[in-house]
């Protein structure tokens, strides 16, 4: 890591003109776009002309499909959202009320915000610098001193409940060290769901983020690297649990032909194959997408290299990084707020990381560990403008 100069008098002045020469110059520039050069048209009108655009359709079939392969997974479940599909994957992992989930808590609020709606208390731990995600080894560590395992089951010993799942998030589209997080998990018996949202088409050592837990969800969010307007899926390996994230994502309906009966307590997470269709198109541009978020992220690091105050966050070793928002990343909280401000007057969409989880009021009574890292790198990280177009120069 470069030696940064803290409490200097920071300059954003430097770091601006980088980021511009990297950008067109149309203004405003936003933070993510997305982008309809494709064949989404086509499809979205299909299923208009047809009048399939509702929870049932072909397109919802091919999505699925489409999901799995895109993370190295067997199945593919749609959900409406990219929270819901983490939800319903906690909910087919196991995960009960009055459980603990550890959750990095350098993430965006769904993945905490899943594990409430699980019933569950969302336990927060820290990230490392090398990956911005979840630590794999100051995890393992923390669960010697605070837990213990009985019964293939680990406890929290101050709190006297079951930890029963880790929810790793790639933050930014940089993978988390999951061989050794997979470890760790089966070590302490926790069923390992990865927050793949950010992650779409990332590797390390060769591997798709999504393939390497029981469950994963991703986000087409119309602000990730490909989008349905609103959806997410839940990807597996396991076909038991597929067919049973299929029966609860679809109110719990027993097949039928006609018949209405319903076997519990289901929940409608589908996604309508309206949005689907979109995302189906979408997919066919992904490859594209990827290639030209690389060449941008590329072109921000040799602008900001030898800047003695910016540091662009490049991707871990061993990894392929989808780069889904470029990172940039600044001494401390003051000159983050500098370069914000003036990336933004010129009309650059420029970001803070989220707030911690940990920092949100109705998360405070939540176990957490130690956290200083994470708080290190919310002071220093801002996100730059990283549609896919911007890295075909336009
Ligand atoms: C986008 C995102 C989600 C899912 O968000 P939805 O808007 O519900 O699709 C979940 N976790 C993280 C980390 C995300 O960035």
């Amino acid at each position: 890591m470069s030696a940064l100069l803290k409490n200097s008098a920071f300059d954003p002045s430097a770091i601006v003109d980088a980021v511009r020469s990297v950008l067109p110059e149309t203004r405003p520039l936003p933070l993510h776009e997305p982008e309809f050069i494709g064949r989404e048209w086509e499809y979205v009108k299909d299923c208009i002309d047809t009048g399939w655009v509702s929870s049932v359709g072909s397109y919802v079939d091919r999505f699925e499909a489409l999901c799995a392969e895109a993370t190295g997974t067997r199945f593919g479940i749609a959900c409406v959202n990219g929270t819901a599909a983490l939800h319903i994957a906690l909910v087919a992992a196991g995960v009960q009320r009055d459980d603990e989930v550890l959750v990095q808590a350098l993430t965006f609020v769904a993945s905490a915000n899943a594990v409430h709606h699980a019933g569950a208390v969302p336990h927060f731990v820290d990230s490392e610098h090398e990956t911005l995600g979840l630590d794999p080894d100051a995890l393992d560590a923390y669960l010697g001193e605070i837990a213990e395992s009985r019964d293939g089951a680990t406890y929290n010993r101050r709190t006297g409940r079951r930890i029963s799942a880790v929810v790793p998030m790639h933050v930014f589209g940089h993978p988390v060290r999951m061989d050794r997080l997979v470890e760790v998990a089966e070590r302490w018996h926790l069923d390992l769901v990865e927050d793949a949202a950010e992650s779409l088409g990332s590797t390390r050592n060769g591997r798709l983020m999504g393939s390497c837990g029981k469950l994963a969800a991703v986000s087409f969010n119309g602000n990730k690297t490909i989008t349905t307007g609103g959806g997410g899926a839940v990807v597996t390996d396991d076909e038991a649990l597929a067919k049973r994230l299929k029966h609860l994502t679809t109110t719990a309906k027993l097949p039928h032909r006609w018949a209405f009966d319903h076997d519990e307590v289901g929940y409608n997470y589908r996604l309508p194959n309206l949005n689907a269709a979109l995302g189906c198109a979408q997919f066919e541009m992904l490859p594209q997408f990827l290639a030209e978020k690389r060449v941008l992220a590329e072109r921000y690091r040799t602008a900001l290299a030898h800047l003695p105050d910016a540091q662009f966050f490049g991707q871990p070793e061993g990894c392929e990084s989808n780069y889904w928002l470029n990172v940039v990343m600044v001494p401390d909280r003051a000159a983050r707020e500098a370069l914000l401000e003036a990336l933004n007057a010129d009309g650059i969409q420029a970001r803070p990381c989220w707030t911690p989880m940990h920092e949100l009021s109705f998360n405070s009574d939540c176990p957490q560990a130690s956290l200083t890292v994470t708080e290190e790198l919310v002071d220093r990280i801002v996100n730059l403008p990283s549609s896919p177009k911007l890295g075909r120069g336009i």
